[in-house]
């Protein structure tokens, strides 16, 4: 006889979305809420987080609230978290989702050649572009993470999702920065797992392959023409499946890594990708 298969059980939990103003965490607060997840939003653009939370309320019928939280600023998350158990309840979910990159840790040439100008290349990486991503995106993880885990592990139960990249396996071209905060992320996700594995609270994360958004838009697509930039061809011919991904492409990962479904997954890194991390190019 086959056991029928469990619930999900995320009905009636309560999550902190960071970032949830943004492209990738609002789809996944939306998707939360069409689960039950009364979802939090949090995000430094108070008018951002609060357009999506009515709309997330007005969509799925399920409690969202849009809360004003710097992810690098303790006082303002611990601010929150109190504003978000007196409206919310306890939470249960955490998805660290802000994060991003700084233009002046981006250099201008993929490889150095004889003759670039040095401030063209990693010479001319600005160290302040460094400390901006590497706060944004591990420190910004850490600090909600030391803030809101204290009602999981007050409740014996709780599901963290950080949101990891492409770039943590292999760095990409021109964003050493961004790549190795991301890097970061997927070693802080399997110590932390590790470290709370017997307290209830399961530490994973998600990374992205390539989609379309406006913090790599300028990257990938020629503003002008609107054909792919060269760089944006070589995302196609890198990924197997030869389309950018869709941020509701992410749902189901983030669905399954928090229910029960996942109850013997903690430390993973799962890549959403079309291929690309499989892909040796040949
Ligand atoms: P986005 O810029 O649309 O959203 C990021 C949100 O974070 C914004 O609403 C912004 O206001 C908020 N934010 C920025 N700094 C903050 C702070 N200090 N405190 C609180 N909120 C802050 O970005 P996105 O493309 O949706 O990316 C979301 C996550 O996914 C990021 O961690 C990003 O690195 C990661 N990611 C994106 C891609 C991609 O292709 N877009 C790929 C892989 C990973």
């Amino acid at each position: 006889m086959t056991a029928a298969i469990k619930d999900l059980n995320l009905k009636g939990k309560v999550a902190v979305v960071t970032g949830g103003g943004g492209v990738i965490c609002s789809t996944m607060a939306r998707a939360l809420a069409a689960h039950g997840v009364k979802t939090a939003i949090l995000d430094l653009n108070l008018e951002a987080a609060q357009k999506v939370a009515a709309e997330i309320k007005a969509e799925s019928g399920v409690e969202s609230l849009g809360f004003s939280a710097n992810v690098l600023d303790r006082a303002s998350l611990e601010a929150a978290k109190k504003d978000i158990n007196q409206k919310l309840g306890k939470i249960d979910y955490l998805v660290n989702g802000a994060g991003g990159n700084a233009a002046s840790a981006t250099s201008k040439v993929e490889k150095m050649k004889d003759g670039d100008a040095l401030e063209d290349t990693f010479f001319g990486l600005q160290l302040e572009g460094f400390d901006k991503t590497f706060d944004l995106n591990f420190k910004g993880t850490l600090l909600p993470t030391l803030v809101f885990a204290a009602d999981m592990v007050e409740n014996k139960f709780g599901g963290i999702v950080n949101i990891s990249s492409m770039n943590s396996y292999r760095p990409l071209t021109r964003i050493p920065a961004y790549s190795a905060s991301k890097a970061a992320i997927n070693n802080f996700t399997q110590w932390l797992a590790v470290h709370f594995a017997n307290t209830g609270i399961r530490v994973n994360a998600i990374a992205p392959g390539f989609l379309l958004t406006n913090q790599n838009r300028f990257l990938l697509v020629d503003e002008k023409t609107g054909a792919s930039t060269p760089r944006g061809q070589k995302i196609m011919n890198g990924t197997p499946m030869e389309r950018y991904g869709t941020p509701e492409e992410l749902s189901g990962t983030l669905l399954y890594l928090l229910s029960d479904w996942a109850e013997f997954i903690t430390g993973v890194v799962i890549p959403v990708d079309g291929g690309f991390s499989a892909y040796s190019g040949v």
